[in-house]
């Protein structure tokens, strides 16, 4: 088998969270491309909806489901529907910023808990299981940098906590399945231009801070994220179990 044919997806199912925006579109996008037939699923069904026909006016194959993650039951009765998945990119994640530690209201606390982390359990809880029976799969979970360095200015200590907790959960599966077939690994990205870091545009001074902390002095786009995880769910990265990826533009070198 040459090394670039272990790169293609082709004859895999992959299951994109959170697939119908930002990073979690590129995502669609990049495992489509590389031969993937897509399962997008987002809280917001009918924004999934749109994303699909796009790719699928493209010819790629693609259907959209509308699902919260933090709904555990709907997460296990997808599963159940689709037990052939090889691939699950657990995406969807939220960020509630600028938010000291003191002030903090437990509903601040638990909303972005509840999807970054336990919603994520969920979803490789439930696709998981499929994927031991069967004996093989890829799980790439999106953590961030927050779970390595604490960011700066904005306070978020229930992101960056949350997202260092994606990175121990994604290496405590990793161990737990690795002997049975099933790779999990996690990408942590630097600040990526989508909804999610927007606010960035209405502050100079903010941007400065981020790209200023940046030795690549840019943030990166959401292709740039979907390339590393179309690797991490290839054949390309079979030796690749309980890596976090960092995709920083350098940020965590300084
Ligand atoms: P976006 O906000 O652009 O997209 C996130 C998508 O996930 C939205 O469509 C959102 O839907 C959906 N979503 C949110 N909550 C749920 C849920 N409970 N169930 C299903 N879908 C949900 O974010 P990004 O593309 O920027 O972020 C994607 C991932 O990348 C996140 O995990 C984020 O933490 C991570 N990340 C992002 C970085 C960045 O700088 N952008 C940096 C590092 C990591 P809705 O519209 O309803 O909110």
């Amino acid at each position: 088998m040459s090394i670039m044919s272990r790169f293609s997806l082709a004859g895999r199912t992959a299951l994109v969270t959170g697939g119908a925006r930002g990073i979690g579109l590129a995502t669609s996008t990049a495992l489509a491309e590389g031969g993937a037939a897509i399962i997008l699923v987002d809280r917001d069904g009918e924004a999934a909806e749109n994303a699909a026909a796009q790719l699928r006016e493209r010819g790629f194959d693609v259907v959209a489901y509308p699902l919260d993650v933090t709904r555990s039951a709907d997460v296990t009765a997808l599963a159940d529907r689709y037990s052939h998945v090889d691939i699950l990119v657990n995406n969807a994640g939220i960020a509630r910023s600028n938010i000291r530690a003191e002030d903090m209201t437990d509903d601040e606390w638990t909303s972005v808990v509840d999807i970054n982390l336990n919603g994520m359990f969920w979803c490789c809880r439930a696709f998981g299981r499929h994927m031991l029976e069967r004996g093989r799969g890829a799980i790439v979970n999106v953590g961030s940098m927050s779970g390595f360095v604490v960011n700066r200015p904005q306070e978020q200590a229930q992101y960056n906590a949350s997202k260092a907790a994606v990175h121990q959960l994604t290496r405590s599966l990793a161990a737990e399945w690795a002997p049975r077939g099933v790779r999990v690994n996690a990408v942590a990205p630097t600040y990526i231009e989508t909804e999610m870091t927007r606010y960035v545009y209405d502050s100079p001074e903010l941007m400065q801070h981020w790209i200023g902390g940046t030795p690549q002095n840019r943030m990166g786009q959401p292709d740039e994220i979907a390339a590393v995880i179309l690797f991490l769910a290839s054949d390309a990265a079979s030796l690749m179990t309980g890596s976090i990826v960092l995709a920083d533009g350098g940020y965590t070198c300084w």
